[in-house]
């Protein structure tokens, strides 16, 4: 039954916002849908971000350093160029975060915060996360860090985007959507710690899920000659309807190989807990991690741009914009079971 209805309504809902946020106008007689705008989430343009954001340039974006404050002024720059205002106050996309707070691992840094207002439930928001931090630079070498996770970074910069394009066409979301980049993950995960226990822009009980992104880019050993998947952490731990609303859109848009693997409680790697997504999960606020599993450039010199699978990640991003879709505008807010 209920993926029926899931089905159903992801129907209806285009065709309800279509007809409460008319996209169609009667002179071009063109119908919009979610997948024009996910079709705007391409190939090239991660490609061009990723180059810069994963260049010599940024140094591998150490926590505190130089590299990392080009990394979120990128990360801001693009913000601005594309009209998507700050949730913190006009202009300022930076949340601080004291030296203090780091343990003594890293000297002052920010994590970047961007949102779409919802038009129905305002209070009501999605977190789609990422790390804009990694390695730096160690013995000389510069640890760019593209897969991890520049992949996240741009992949967010892409949906965010295409949220913007289908708000701007009478397309806005029901919910909020907050689009957070959080700095010092590979130190101890700080930023998103920070942000969920610390200061969270909006009440963790506003939270309706959070979807974290961590390496999308790449294909692991296990994949090698079946490409078209990814791993899926934690979708069904707090909320069976997260999990099957997952798995529906997926089937309906995108038709990816989900491996839940690394879902297993008894993970050795622990990786539901080794990833940003976990300071919301701990708060009972149902969570969903993509990753592409390690390869052999991870924590490397040479996870580099030129080793990304563009397409994929292309692919991989739509599919969660997709899910974000769904989960901004559906009637019900996700049940935690
Ligand atoms: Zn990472």
């Amino acid at each position: 039954m209920k993926k029926l209805v899931l089905l159903f309504s992801i129907t209806i809902m285009v065709c309800n916002c279509g007809s409460s946020q008319s996209v169609s106008s009667k002179s071009n007689k063109s119908v919009l849908t979610v997948t024009d705008f996910a079709n705007t989430i391409t190939a090239e343009e991660l490609k061009t971000m990723l180059y810069t954001y994963a260049s010599d340039e940024f140094e591998g974006r150490r926590t505190g350093e130089p590299g990392q404050k080009k990394a979120v002024n990128f990360i801001k720059d693009h913000y601005v160029n594309e009209g998507i205002p700050s949730p913190i106050a006009d202009g300022d996309y930076f949340q601080e975060i004291p030296e203090a707070f780091f343990e003594g691992k890293a000297k002052a840094s920010e994590n970047v915060l961007a949102y779409i207002k919802g038009s129905e439930k305002p209070d009501e928001v999605l977190i789609i996360s990422a790390h804009l931090d990694h390695e730096g630079i160690k013995k000389g070498e510069i640890y760019n860090g593209a897969d991890d996770d520049g992949s996240g970074t741009v992949a967010i910069l892409e949906i965010a985007k295409a949220f913007k394009s289908a708000a701007d066409k009478g397309f806005r979301p029901k919910r909020s959507i907050l689009f957070l980049h959080v700095t010092g993950e590979e130190l101890g995960l700080f930023g998103s710690q920070y942000y969920a226990d610390v200061n969270p822009i909006f009440p963790l009980a506003n939270t309706v899920a959070n979807l974290n992104i961590d390496m999308i880019g790449r294909i692991d050993a296990k994949h090698e000659g079946n490409p078209n998947y990814l791993y899926l952490i934690g979708s069904n731990k707090l909320s069976t309807e997260l999990h099957d609303l997952s798995e529906a859109v997926n089937q309906k848009y995108v038709n990816i190989e989900f491996d839940y693997t690394y879902n297993d409680d008894n993970d050795p790697n622990r990786f539901y807990y080794r990833s940003d997504h976990y300071n919301f999960a701990k708060n009972n606020i149902p969570v969903i991690f993509y990753f592409n599993g390690t390869h052999a450039d991870y924590h490397k010199p040479t996870d580099t741009p030129d080793k990304i699978e563009y397409d994929l990640l292309a692919k991989r991003a739509q599919l969660i914009f997709y899910t974000a879709w769904e989960i901004a505008n559906r009637d019900e807010r996700i049940k935690l079971d």
